[in-house]
Parts: C-alpha cells; structure tokens; sequence
C-alpha cells in the first residue's frame, strides 16, 4: 500500500524534526515547510492525507493557511499545533473546520492516536447526504443521454472521484457512453475494471498503481445481466463502506436506466402506431378532399362570370383551405409509409439550389438574404433524390418561417469525416426555446398557427433511413442550425 502523505508546518526548525521523525516512525511519507509560502508551493504541488499546521506562524496564522489548504484540497484533515494551555484557541481552530488540535509539547500517544484518526476518517465519499440527493433525482428520468450524464456528473460532484465514465455494453462491446471530471488520458484501465466488475458481479476497486491511482466499479444491472458499469477514477483508497455507497449509487442509476429504456421503448412504439392510424385515416380523406376542392373552384368561376366579387372570394378561400388540408394528408400518407429508397448516385449542390428555389416559392417574406456555400469538391452521394429533397425543403421552409421579420438564410455543404457529407440550414430567425427543442420532432408538434408538425418528423425519418443524423442547434432570438450527416455510399 501507498504511504500516507503528511504535510507540516511550522516556523520552529526544531519542531519539525522531532515531527518528521515521529510521523515517519508511523510509516507517514512527510513533507516539511518552514512558511505559509512554501507550504502553499507543496500544496499546489500535491495532495495529502493529512496536515499538521503550527497556530502561531508570522506572519500569516495556521489558522489563515488552513484556510488556503482546503481552497485546494477540501478534505484534507487539518491538525492544529497550539501551546499548552491555549485550548480556546484550539477550539476556535476546530469550529474553523479544523480536524483537530494537537497541543504542544507532544504527547506520543496522543500524536499518534490524532493523526491515525484523522487518516482513517478520511472517506472517498466526499458528502453522501448529497449523494442521495442526486440519486433520488436520477429516479426521474429524461433521454438516456442525459441519465447517464447525470450518472457521471454526480458521482464526480459528490465524491473524490477524479473521473467518472458510465460504460454500457452495446453489441457485445463495452462502449463509454458519458464521462466527467478532469483526470486525462486513455480509459483503457477504466474499462479493464468495467469488464471485471461486471463478471464477478460486484463493486470492486483496484490496488493503487505506480501513481497512486486507484480505480473503483460497480455493476449496472438491467433486465437480469449486467448491462453496463459506473467506473471512478480515484486517489484516495476506498474502503467497504465506500464500496457499499458505490454500489447503492449504481443501483439507483440502473433504475434510472431502466425507467428510460421503457420510456424510450413506450414511446417509438406509441409513435409508430399513432403514424399508422394517421396515415389511414389520412388515406380515407384523399378523396373527399379532391372532390372538395373541385367543387370550390366551379363555384368560383361561377360567381366571378356571375360578377359577384365577395362570393367568388369567398370560394377561392375555401379552395386555398382545402389546398392546405390537401398537403397536410399528402404528408401524413407519407409519414406512415417511409417505403424503401431508390438510391442513385446524387449531387447535393444541385439539390439544395433546387430545394431554394421551391421553397422560396412558398414563403413569401421580404427581406431575406440568401448566402450559399456549397463545396464544389463535395462527391455525389449515394441518396434518393426525391426523399431528401423533402428533408431540405423542410428545413429551407422552417427557415424561412422563423425570419418572417427578415434575416439570413444559409446553405452550407462540404464533405465531413468518415465518409459523410455534411448540410447545413441555418438562420438568423426566431430561434426555438428549450421546450420547443426537445420536441421539434414529436409528431404533430407545431408552434404555428397553420403548422402540421410533420415537417421535422418526416426530415428526421428520412434522414435515418439513410443512414444518417440531424443535430440542431438553437437560441431563442437568435437563429438555428440544423446539420444534417449523410453517408457518400449506402450503409
Ligand atoms: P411545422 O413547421 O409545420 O410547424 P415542423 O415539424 O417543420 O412543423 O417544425 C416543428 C416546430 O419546430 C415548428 O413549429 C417550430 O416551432 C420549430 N422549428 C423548426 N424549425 C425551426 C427553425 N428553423 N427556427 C425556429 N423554429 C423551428
Ligand atoms: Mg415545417
């Protein structure tokens, strides 16, 4: 096992002998520091375990330079040296968040019973009255993103974690889905434990390596077999009690997990069947609507050659709504039947001019500026030219909708990472709020008045269809995003 590191200071030189070789007696690792200056200086530098710092000190006081010590390291038990008879002011030193006093001359027993305690008491969990609090929170549950960010953030926050990672197991391979806290370098000893903690099917942590890094995990449980593990990288060694914490945090993360993988689970499935009974009802109204819309222009050519103005107004009105409820079906019979893609080699240049075009045909705002960036380099991809020119004309559209007041339109393409190519929409428009965000592509979800909230949902189906994915980004006032990644050669 590593050596506990011990840090004191005091201005007596003599005094700091007879400590080091007292605490090194105890198999302590000691550093000594003759000033608040240079016990900063080794502070910075490194952690410890426990600290012992004189009351007396010129001219900044112990008391001054705990203070500083646990600006850096918050938990570090702090004893405080005062002279015999003194108490009040070793009291003082303990209401200031001191772990103890020691009163001077020593007492051997006393050295040692103190400062043994103080190590012992040292805990990994740095406050577990938060590490419920945030475990309860987990029990709510949102995307499983978010969960398992949640996972990471909060066992960084409420512990001595350096790093945190949830790691799931996706395809038969341990994949790191969310991670926190500042610790750099690789994961590979963090899923080395993963691995292990999920085979023997309980909490564990490792022997501290060269660097005195130890690493923690526990098993996440869903459905029966372990699904995943919340791995901690640490310094401080753990012991059962901390282990019995990690693992009541890790089973409150699995119900969390598990919440959310019904939710999502309820929630395509719910989708799914409300696209199927939309797109036949949709299907049922195709014909009536068609005779509708018939029937509004007979009566106002009628009344326009009888010379009644207001009337053959009237029927073009009615006609107009019937155009409306006519594309609104179109969309719907679509949504409900995706069908399978003819992929043909397609130039994305050329269809995002097209799809500005007739978009631009559609909305009638002033005042919009359309700047166009289109990657001349950019290689034909491999699409169905007449489902992706849906995705974009949806997304020039909304564009265009958000900057009634004007603005600026922006079309980007160029090739991206790994075999993608890249579009971008965006404008300077509206912006969406986080609510409306989080369900720009709910079925039906719409924000304005003569919406249909297909038009996000249909993008979104087309674009997976392809292999692909949409990400967008927004601020309220400001204008939106929408990246859209396509694969160059079918999946
Ligand atoms: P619709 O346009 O018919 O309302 P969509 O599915 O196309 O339906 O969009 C859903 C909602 O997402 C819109 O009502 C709007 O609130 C929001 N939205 C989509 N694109 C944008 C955008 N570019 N700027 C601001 N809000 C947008
Ligand atoms: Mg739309």
């Amino acid at each position: 096992m590593k050596s506990a590191r011990a840090l004191v200071v005091d201005d007596d030189p003599v005094i700091l002998e007879v400590l080091e070789m007292r605490l090194q007696s105890m198999g302590l690792d000691v550093a000594l520091a003759k000033s608040h200056g240079e016990a900063i200086t080794l502070l910075d530098e490194r952690g410890f375990d426990v600290a012992l710092f004189d009351l007396r000190m010129e001219p900044v006081s112990g008391l001054k330079l705990m203070t500083a010590a646990h600006e850096r390291q918050p938990r570090l038990p702090v004893l405080i040296m005062t002279a015999h008879g003194t108490i009040d002011n070793a009291v003082e030193a303990v209401r200031q968040g001191a772990f103890d006093y020691l009163t001077k001359p020593f007492v051997p027993e006393e050295l040692r019973g103190k400062v043994g305690r103080a190590l012992s008491e040292r805990r990994w969990t740095r406050d577990r009255t938060l590490l419920k609090a945030v475990g309860d929170a987990l029990g709510s549950s949102g995307t499983m993103e978010r969960v398992l960010d949640a996972i990471a953030q909060a066992t960084v926050e409420a512990t001595e974690a350096e790093r945190a990672v949830v790691f799931l197991l996706e395809d038969g391979r341990l994949a790191p889905m969310a991670s926190a806290g500042a610790a750099p370098g690789p994961l590979d000893d963090l899923a080395r434990t993963a691995a292990e903690v999920m085979d023997r099917k309980i909490p564990a942590a490792t022997v501290p390596d060269a660097d005195g890094r130890v690493m923690l995990g526990a098993p996440l449980f869903v459905g029966g077999g372990a699904a995943g593990a919340l791995v901690v990288e640490t310094r401080v060694e753990p012991t059962a009690d901390d282990l019995d914490v990690l693992a009541l945090f890790s089973s409150q993360a699995t119900v969390a997990l598990k919440n959310t993988r019904e939710l999502e689970r309820l929630r395509s499935g719910a989708l799914a069947a409300l696209g199927r009974m939309a797109a036949q009802v949709a299907h049922e109204l195709r014909n009536p609507l068609g005779g509708l819309k018939l029937f509004a222009e007979y009566l106002e050519h009628r009344l326009a050659k009888a010379g009644d103005t207001e009337g053959s107004d009237v029927a073009g009105k009615i006609s107009r709504e019937v155009d409306h409820m006519t594309d609104l079906v179109r969309e719907i019979t679509q949504f409900g039947r995706p069908g399978s893609l003819r992929r043909i080699p397609t130039n994305l240049n050329g269809l995002m001019e097209s799809c500005l075009v007739l978009a631009q045909a559609r909305v009638t705002s002033t005042e919009i500026q359309v700047t166009l960036e289109l990657d001349a380099a950019l290689p034909q991809a491999a699409l169905d030219p007449r489902e992706i020119r849906k995705v974009f004309l949806n997304l020039i559209v909304n564009a265009l909708e958000a900057m009634s007041a004007g603005g600026t339109l922006m079309l980007r393409t160029r090739p991206a990472d790994r075999g993608f190519v890249e579009v971008a929409v965006e404008d300077t428009g509206c912006g969406m709020s986080e609510e409306t965000q989080a369900r720009t592509f709910d079925l039906f979800f719409t924000t304005k008045d003569s919406g249909t909230g297909l038009g996000m949902a249909i993008a979104r189906t087309v674009v997976e269809q392809h292999g692909g994915r949409m990400d967008i980004r927004s601020q309220l006032g400001r204008g939106t995003e929408v990246r859209v990644l396509l694969p160059v050669v079918a999946p």
